[in-house]
């Protein structure tokens, strides 16, 4: 029978919950247990396909199409596993569920009630998500004291009475602030976090203390005494240079074996921490160093939330990095710094690499567009994803192939030479259903060119399967099939395409064959980037960005 083990974060939100949600289930793992992660979103969206990236963060894509909330990301880049849809639950999902079997009378005249209705389908879900796992981690959003937290914990007691207490284990991560006009550590929040949960009927058996520094003696002996646990439970998780260092420093406290001490378990394997620790280590003490510019989009509204929008992005790039010793200085770079004055694209010479993530819409487009131009023809290597392709394709299209007037029918939808657009299938699904369901979302094979530099990139990764690979995707447009032959004479190679049902080849990835490194995809590889298992097409890109020092 599955163990549960719950998450949740006092004092304030963005206290790393996420992180040690993850760190805990990769210690589970490294002791031998098959292990699931489950985030709680109490928001009341379905999912998070329509919120706003600059607010929440980018979209992760799941293999199966689920666009969901980015601590999957975390939980996936640590665990090297996919984790579905389902695994990750909202209110939303919950009254919508209820809801719909109340209009269709399958509560045969009941009165639908929050108790027992709403509790009932939170755990229908949390059993379906966490079948034949012999531990699921719940890490459950917001902060306690959240009114739309206490469902959910109530859900779980009823949950843990079933099972038994050697069943859960219930963790608190907290936050110790050092007002700096008193420089001293405050355990005050972290007291009254206790007291709140405490209040939903919930004793945490571990506290996870983050701060700026290290927890003393003191303060975790008045954690100890105000909340009656040994001080083997209060847990120091200072604020460290990479998240990956946090299941190391955790196991430093013995944490894999505390936790299955209180759910009644003994390791099933000898964990073995040294790739990862070597991993690490290159993360925080690179042999070399590139410098990657990423032009994107989001940029007006300051620097964290930028990062935040292009996070998978982010770690896509290190651990390509950290595979090849190599750390990455990034500089964030406004696409729209370029639209009105070209002499300034010479500053790209400065960088060993340029990414052009994805995005949606018109703003930024055409100095992307410039930039895209300026990678190819100085040979500075370039990664373009999902838009980075369609706009790739543009540039190629309009100063190569004599279009001029090439663009996406996504910026205009009267372009003379619609280079990219919806097609048909796509136009069809776009008129059913409502927004947010009408992308191509999820993992879809590719058959690839063997002559091309995608395929020696997936090979070598051992993620070729009979000349095809996965990856996911998020994205309406595709390459309009009308100009492949037309752009394909002029040098540029498509080395993998997507066979769709009804025979039409959709375009996955391109490159410059003469180029040192230009490939871009239709897909979101970033998706599919793990430590130590980093993606086949950064792993390429961040290789050429050495070479190209
Ligand atoms: N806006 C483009 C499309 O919908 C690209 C999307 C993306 O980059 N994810 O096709």
């Amino acid at each position: 029978m599955t163990k549960f083990v719950v998450v949740v974060g006092g004092v304030i939100s963005g206290v790393g919950k996420g992180v040690t949600t993850a760190s805990v289930g990769k210690i589970f793992k490294e002791h031998g247990f098959s292990t699931t992660l489950i985030k709680i979103d109490p928001y009341i969206n379905f999912d998070a396909g329509t919120l706003r990236p600059t607010e929440h963060g980018e979209v992760w894509v799941t293999d199966d199409g689920g666009e969901i909330d980015q601590d999957l990301g975390t939980y996936e880049r640590f665990m090297d596993q996919d984790i579905p849809k389902q695994n990750n639950i909202t209110t939303g999902q919950i009254y919508k569920t209820v809801i719909d079997k109340e209009r269709r009378g399958e509560y045969l005249g009941e009165t639908v009630q929050f108790i027992p209705h709403i509790p009932d389908e939170i755990i229908r879900r949390i059993k379906e998500a966490s079948e034949g796992f012999d531990i699921a981690i719940i890490e459950i959003g917001g902060t306690v004291g959240d009114y739309e937290n206490v469902p959910f914990l109530f859900a779980l007691k009823a949950l843990e009475r079933d099972l038994g207490a050697d069943s859960f284990v219930y963790m608190l991560v907290t936050y110790l602030p050092i007002p700096s006009h008193i420089s001293e550590m405050k355990t005050k929040p972290t007291q009254q976090a206790i007291k709140l949960l405490r209040q939903e009927g919930v004793t945490p058996d571990f506290i996870i203390c983050r701060g700026k520094q290290a927890l003393d003696d003191i303060r975790k002996k008045k954690i100890e005494t105000y909340l009656h646990i040994d001080s083997e439970y209060v847990i120091s998780a200072p604020d460290v240079d990479t998240i990956y260092q946090v299941p190391l420093d955790l196991e430093q406290e013995q944490m894999g074996k505390k936790i299955l001490g209180k759910l009644k378990l003994t390791s099933k394997k000898q964990p073995d921490w040294h790739s990862w620790q070597s991993l690490v280590h290159a993360l925080k003490y690179p042999a070399n160093r590139v410098r990657v510019a990423i032009v994107g989009k989001y940029l007006d509204t300051g620097d964290f939330s930028l990062t935040d929008s292009y996070v998978s992005i982010y770690q896509a790039l290190i651990h390509a990095g950290a595979s090849l010793n190599t750390g990455i200085d990034i500089v964030w770079i406004d696409a729209k710094r370029y639209e009105k004055d070209d002499t300034l694209l010479s500053d790209l010479l400065q960088f060993n690499g340029i990414v052009i993530p994805g995005g949606f819409g018109n703003a930024g487009t055409e100095g992307k567009i410039k930039v895209l131009h300026y990678a190819r023809v100085n040979n500075i290597p370039c990664i373009g994803l999902c838009y980075g392709l369609q706009l790739s394709i543009i540039e190629f299209a309009r100063n190569v192939c004599n279009l001029p007037h090439a663009h996406s029918t996504e910026v205009n939808p009267q372009a003379i030479d619609p280079v990219i657009d919806i097609l048909p299938l796509q136009k069809q699904i776009l008129a059913e259903s409502e927004y947010g369901g009408s992308m191509r979302l999820g993992s879809y094979t590719a058959q690839i060119r063997d002559d091309s530099k995608v395929y020696d990139l997936y090979a070598q990764h051992n993620r070729l399967h009979n000349n095809t690979i996965q990856e996911r995707h998020r994205h309406r447009y595709e390459v309009n099939p009308a100009y492949i032959e037309r752009l394909e004479a002029q040098g540029i190679m498509f080395s993998g395409f997507h066979t769709r049902k009804d025979g039409t080849k959709l375009v996955e990835f391109a490159e410059f064959p003469n180029h040192p490194f230009f490939v871009t995809t239709q897909a979101h590889p970033e998706f599919k980037s793990r430590l130590g298992n980093p993606s086949p097409l950064f792993y390429g890109f961040v290789q050429a960005c050495v070479h190209h020092q």
